[in-house]
């Protein structure tokens, strides 16, 4: 068990058992609530459900997938919550992929002013991206994350077992933002993942531990997202609107298989840009396209894929901004690139496919 202290809560990576539910069964709690979606409820509550037997939780349960990330779950989320009477002295635990930790955080910090919630977040991403940075949210009007605040949970039980129930594609999807965290910040955690040819032979336990602390010692630098947290957006500018433009085709994407796009087109621009030298694009094109593949661009969705990255919250001005690699373990997080820079990086990641 690795145990990874934040500001006001910890979080615990590990197998989950007795001294949780202590920790808990101390908090002295009103009644406990469970949020999971169909497929949690299916995968990862019957690894647990014993161990929460004296709490005797109500279960709240609710449809998978980000479709389902709206304000009318919410709305049956605190319903459930007023049915069982549920009040300020209530704990609400999230059982789920970073879905149900946005929503049911969200739900939680909202419900009666805030109630107590805990995160066990049960899928890669969730774990090494959403259980530190405290944003919850839903998605509205077609934008994602737009509602939504900051708010930290009291504990985050990260518990690598859940993977193994996780569909291979989602956890080649998470395994993205652990290559992001070492691309950013540590070139040593680089060199070793250069290593891992088979995800199935991990040892997941520490590198969620060790992707965890590097988005810790980001955001406790800056938690609101002025400046060096921007670092955590390598590989999302052009990763974003890549996958929203295959949102809509029969070629949908995973997060991080769009993610692992943008990072090859961004190292790309790096090179360009800011010296990154050939080697080390080299040394991401080909891990990248090892793991998740080739994915060709059509070179008529470019305007596309610009006008999407021209509405990206990020951007200060008129310009793209960009986190841009100098070299591997180190980030410029305020950049930005010309549109032809930009197209002629999607040429480059095009031509890798031939
Ligand atoms: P998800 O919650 O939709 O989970 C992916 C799929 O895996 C779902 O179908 C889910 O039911 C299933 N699943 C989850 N755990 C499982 C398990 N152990 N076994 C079998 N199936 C399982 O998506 P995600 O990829 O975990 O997270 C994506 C969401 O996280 C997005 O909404 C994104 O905005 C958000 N996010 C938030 C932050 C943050 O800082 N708050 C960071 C990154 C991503």
């Amino acid at each position: 068990m690795t145990i990874l202290a934040l500001e006001t809560y910890n979080i615990h990576i590990g197998t989950i058992h007795e001294s949780h539910i202590e920790w808990l069964r101390d908090k002295n709690y009103a009644g406990i609530a469970i949020l999971m979606d169909e497929n949690t409820a299916q995968h990862c509550w019957p690894k647990i459900e014993d161990l929460f037997a004296p709490f005797s939780p109500t279960l709240i349960k609710i449809q998978a997938g980000e479709i389902n990330k709206t304000l009318e779950s919410c709305q049956y989320i605190w319903q459930q919550l007023f049915d069982i009477q549920a009040g300020r002295r209530w704990c609400l635990i999230n059982l789920g992929g970073g879905v149900i930790g946005d929503m049911g955080g969200f739900c939680a910090s909202t419900f009666k002013r805030g109630i107590d919630f805990i995160q066990i977040p049960t899928t890669i991403l969730s774990q090494v991206d959403a259980s530190v940075g405290g944003k919850l949210g839903i998605d509205f009007y077609g934008v994602k994350n737009s509602i939504g605040v900051f708010q930290n949970p009291i504990a985050v039980w990260a518990d690598p077992q859940f993977f193994e129930t996780l569909p291979t594609r989602e956890i080649r999807s998470g395994f993205a933002e652990i290559l992001k965290h070492a691309l950013i910040a540590d070139a040593e955690q680089w060199e070793e993942l250069l290593l891992i040819s088979e995800l199935n032979k991990i040892d997941w336990t520490s590198w969620v531990a060790r992707s965890v602390s590097i988005k810790r010692s980001i955001v406790e630098e800056d938690p609101h997202e002025h400046g060096l947290r921007k670092a955590l957006n390598f590989g999302h500018t052009i990763g974003h609107a890549v996958e929203s433009y295959f949102l809509d085709t029969e070629k949908h994407l995973l997060h991080g298989e769009a993610i692992a796009i943008g990072m090859i087109c961004e190292a790309w621009i790096s090179v360009q840009q800011l010296g990154l030298r050939e080697e080390e694009l080299q040394e991401i094109t080909s891990l990248l396209l090892w793991h998740y593949g080739h994915q060709f661009i059509p070179a008529g969705a470019y305007d596309e894929l610009i006008a999407t990255m021209k509405q990206d919250k990020k951007n200060t001005d008129a310009r793209i901004a960009f986190s841009l690699l100098p070299a591997i373990g180190e980030v410029e997080p305020m950049e930005t690139a010309e549109e032809l820079v930009i197209m002629a990086a999607l040429d480059f990641y095009n031509r890798l496919g031939h």
